[in-house]
Order: structure tokens, then C-alpha cells, then sequence
């Protein structure tokens, strides 16, 4: 057999590896879909332990000397090495993954399985009680894991670096404090003269709306955003989600409180934008573990651009006005358009970040992403960060939290180990920014929303972004759909133009 003959052959083989691999990380995620969707109460211990079972023989196969083999013989120079970019795609992504995994201690992973699942309960009871010290021993053990596991894994200027590339590929502590200066250069002082001009929302938006009225909501955003419901569902449950199984079964949730019908509407615009991407990848990609989205960022871009640029701007409001005025009735009396708009953009700082408004979001993540950090490289007492975290919403956001119920402990991302998490949601906010302005080089964005032309928008990003699915890395596909890398400046200029004419400080 010929060397390129014996690399397309082990390209097969690791090919078909892969299949019963993506086949128990499906399973897993379907068990998991029906958990936080369907299944009564009484099924979640049997249930979870079959998860625990399938994701620890996934694992398992990523770091199998077996595929350990297909690896070592593909990374070789030329012949051997794969083609195509799906190929190498492929290669690079186990091969990360078999990277990063195989040097920490299997004892020390299981140790750290357990903690995570044992803090998890703490944690939530803490957030109840109001009760941070509870917390606290498990949340330093976990910081202590995640500092060693930065040095298994390895980076190259920080070690919080190692973290944030599980995340959003190639991200480092150097690019983001580049990012966030800007955000905290300019976002703030706009903040400080928006609420000094203590304009309230309208109440409309607390008025009850029933269920079934809402769901009439649901599906006309659905609709006009082309989720394609012949290969996707919506479901309920307690946080929205959106979970991609394949192209053609991508589901997503909200949740319907009665006095905050918005929360719903903008929901379900956010999920249907992870949900497009999932939906539109190619499929050249389909059944392999490149069919999914590259990162946490460029998801988080997908659904922010949907639920924000387009599902807040004045255009895309216009066009389902008349339908959304039929569904909703007297609901909420006589509702101006401009004042709908005016509140579902309002800036409001407030404790809670999954609350926070388009403005205040990123400040919210510079709030976590510089205590990570600083967690990640210094050695700080646990009992100290309560004390970080409020001067750093002082500093902010001009508020304290009164108790750290509403402050230190109201995210579940550190109870579960997800350091290095947190800045993809402002990545994704950044990202959308971009595209935006490298649409509205090559097209009028808001006049086609208006003109109820929404698919030319998202043909564009199919095109762009959603076709590829884990085939390029952010770093990537940024600068393919843009022509240029990250760049701050797009995210905070979007920022100041739009909150600036809503406030009428321009
Ligand atoms: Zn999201």
C-alpha cells in the first residue's frame, strides 16, 4: 500500500471511530434533552446515571491509545497527512482533545468529577440561604483543580489561557484584556449618562399574557425567522436551551411566566438563532463531530445577532407588527410602537446577569472574566471574593449587591467548573457586531428586516458561518466573513450608536 493509500485508509478507520463516538455523544444528549424537557422527576436518578455512563465512555474513546494510533499515523508530514479541510478538521479536533486530556491523572479527574457533582447541590442551597460560606471550601478546591489542570493541559503566556481555549479555540488572556479595556473605556461612561437620565421602561411589558397567547408568539417568531420546524421542536423548561443533534433534529426550549411575556418572546429569537446555525450547516459535515458549531463564541454570536440586532431593531417590528398586534389583542392596551421599542431596548443596571439588558450584559462578564483571571494566576482567599465581586459592580454597573444571594453566587457556572466560560458570551455580542458591519457593506440589513426579507440576511450567514459547522476556528471564519480578526471597536461602536440615538444623546 502506498503512503497516501495507508493515510486515506487510517483516515477511514479513525472515520469510522469517530462514528460510535458521536453515536454515544448524541445518546447522551438525548437522555439529557428529556431530563430538562420531559421526563417526570422520579426518572432523573436513573437517567443521570446513564448519562454518567455514556459520557464516561465517550471520553474514554478520546484518549484510547486506538485512537491515540489513528492520530500519531495522520499527524506524520505528507503523505500521511489528511487533504481536505473537513479531514484535517477532524484530525485537529481529536487530536486537542486527546492533548489536553490524556496528561491529567485519571484519579485526579475522578476527583474532581466528584467534587463538581457534589458542589453543584451545595451550591444551590448556598444561593438559597443566602449562605456563601457554604460554598466557599468547595469553590476553592475546584479553583484549585482548575489551576493544576491549566498546567496538565499547558499555554503559553497565561494560565488561565489553558481554560479559555476549551471554550472559544485560541482565545487568550492577551486578546480579551484588549477587548474588555475597550468595553471598559466606552461602555461605562455611556451607562453613567444614560442612568442619570432615569428614563423608566414601560410597564406594558409586566402585564399578564396567558400561555396560550404566548405560544401564538412563539410560533410567529419561529416563523419569521425560518426555524425549520420539519427538523426541530420547541419544548419548555425551566432555562431555554437549544440542543443539535444532527442538521435535521435541532430543538430548542423557552419557559412562559405569565408577567413577563417578552422573556419568552426574545427566548425563543435567541434559541432560533443557535438553532439556524445548527440547522444550516452542510452536509458534507453531517453525522461527524464537526457537525456542531466551533465554539462557544461564534454560537453565542449566532443567537445574540438574531435576538438583538435584528429581533430589537425598530425594522424587524415593523414587519411582524400588524401579526403581533392581532396575537397579543388588548392584552396590553393601547401600545405605541415606539414605546415597544424603547422598552425592549431599555438600559436598566441591575444585579442579575441573565436579566441584564444589551447595554449592561458585557459588563457583567468583565465582572467575572477579571476575577477569573485573576483566580487563575495569583493566589487569593476564597473569603475575599465576595468582597471583589461587589466593588467590582460598584465600579461598573453603580450598584452593590445587597446580599450574595444576587451577587457571587447567582451563576452556576463555578459550582460546575466552567472557568474560562463566561467571556464567550461578550465574544459572542462582539462577533454579531462584526458581521453586522460586513453585511451592511454588501447590503441595506435593516431595510430587507423591514421589507420582511429576513432570509437574504440569513443566507448570508449560511454562507459565511452556519455551513461549516467545527470545520475553521473562529480565528477563521472571522476573518473569512469579515476580512479582518476580532476587533473591539466594531462591538462598542455598535453600542454607542444605537444607545445613543434610543436615549437621544447623540
Ligand atoms: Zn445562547
Amino acid at each position: 500500500m502506498s503512503n497516501q493509500a495507508q493515510g486515506l485508509d487510517t483516515m477511514t478507520k479513525l472515520k469510522n471511530y469517530l462514528e460510535k463516538y458521536y453515536a454515544l455523544a448524541m445518546s447522551e444528549a438525548m437522555f439529557s434533552w428529556d431530563m430538562q424537557t420531559a421526563a417526570p422527576r422520579g426518572a432523573w436518578e436513573s437517567i443521570s446515571k446513564i448519562i454518567g455512563i455514556l459520557s464516561a465512555e465517550a471520553f474514554a474513546m478520546s484518549i484510547s491509545p486506538e485512537i491515540k494510533g489513528y492520530l500519531d499515523e495522520l499527524s506524520q508530514p505528507a503523505p500521511f497527512s489528511p487533504v481536505s479541510d473537513i479531514d484535517k478538521a477532524i484530525v485537529r479536533i481529536c487530536r486537542k482533545q486527546y492533548d489536553q486530556t490524556h496528561n491529567i491523572p485519571v484519579a485526579e479527574i475522578r476527583e474532581y468529577s466528584e467534587l463538581v457533582a457534589a458542589s453543584d447541590g451545595v451550591w444551590r442551597v448556598a444561593r438559597e440561604e443566602n449562605d456563601y460560606g457554604r460554598f466557599a471550601p468547595y469553590l476553592e478546591k475546584i479553583i484549585g483543580f482548575k489551576k493544576k489542570f491549566a498546567e496538565y493541559i499547558g499555554y503559553k503566556d497565561h494560565p488561565y489561557d489553558a481554560l479559555l481555549d476549551m471554550y472559544e479555540p485560541d482565545m487568550t488572556v492577551a486578546k480579551l484584556d484588549v477587548f474588555f479595556a475597550q468595553v471598559r473605556e466606552r461602555v461605562v461612561p455611556l451607562l453613567q449618562k444614560i442612568t442619570k437620565l432615569n428614563k423608566p421602561a414601560g410597564a406594558f411589558a409586566k402585564q399578564p399574557v396567558s400561555k396560550a397567547v404566548q405560544e401564538a408568539l412563539s410560533a410567529l417568531m419561529m416563523r419569521t425567522i425560518g426555524y425549520d420546524l420539519n427538523r426541530g421542536l420547541l419544548a419548555e423548561s425551566a432555562h431555554p436551551f437549544t440542543m443539535g443533534f444532527s442538521k435535521d433534529n435541532v430543538r430548542i426550549t423557552t419557559h412562559y411566566h405569565e408577567d413577563k411575556f417578552l422573556s419568552s418572546v426574545f427566548s425563543v429569537l435567541h434559541e432560533g438563532g443557535h438553532a439556524l446555525y445548527e440547522q444550516n450547516k452542510s452536509d458534507d459535515i453531517k453525522g461527524t463531530i464537526l457537525d456542531t458549531g466551533i465554539s462557544m463564541g461564534i454560537h453565542e454570536s449566532q443567537s445574540r445577532f438574531l435576538e438583538n440586532v435584528i429581533g430589537r431593531s425598530r425594522e424587524f417590528w415593523q414587519s411582524v407588527w400588524p401579526e403581533f398586534s392581532a396575537i397579543i389583542g388588548g392584552c396590553l392596551g393601547e401600545l405605541s410602537l415606539d414605546e415597544f421599542i424603547f422598552t425592549i431596548n431599555a438600559v436598566e443596571p441591575s444585579l442579575i446577569r441573565i436579566e441584564a439588558d444589551e447595554l449592561t450584559y458585557p459588563l457583567h462578564i468583565m465582572v467575572r472574566y477579571e476575577l477569573e483571571k485573576t483566580l487563575m494566576s495569583q493566589v487569593c482567599a476564597v473569603e475575599d471574593l465576595p468582597r471583589m465581586w461587589n466593588e467590582k459592580y460598584r465600579e461598573y454597573l453603580g450598584i452593590v449587591p445587597p446580599d450574595d444571594a444576587s451577587g457571587i453566587l447567582q451563576d452556576v457556572h463555578w459550582s460546575g467548573g466552567m472557568f474560562g466560560y463566561f467571556p464567550s458570551y461578550a465574544l459572542g455580542s462582539a462577533y454579531a457586531a462584526q458581521f453586522l458591519a460586513a453585511l451592511k457593506a454588501e447590503m441595506d440589513v435593516f431595510a430587507l428586516v423591514r421589507d420582511g426579507r429576513l432570509y437574504k440576511i440569513t443566507d448570508w450567514l449560511r454562507e459565511k458561518i452556519h455551513r461549516h459547522g467545527s470545520v475553521y476556528t473562529p480565528d477563521v471564519i472571522i476573518r473569512q466573513a469579515t476580512g479582518q480578526d476580532l476587533n473591539a471597536d466594531y462591538y462598542v461602536k455598535y453600542l454607542e450608536d444605537k444607545f445613543s440615538k434610543i436615549y437621544g444623546l447623540a
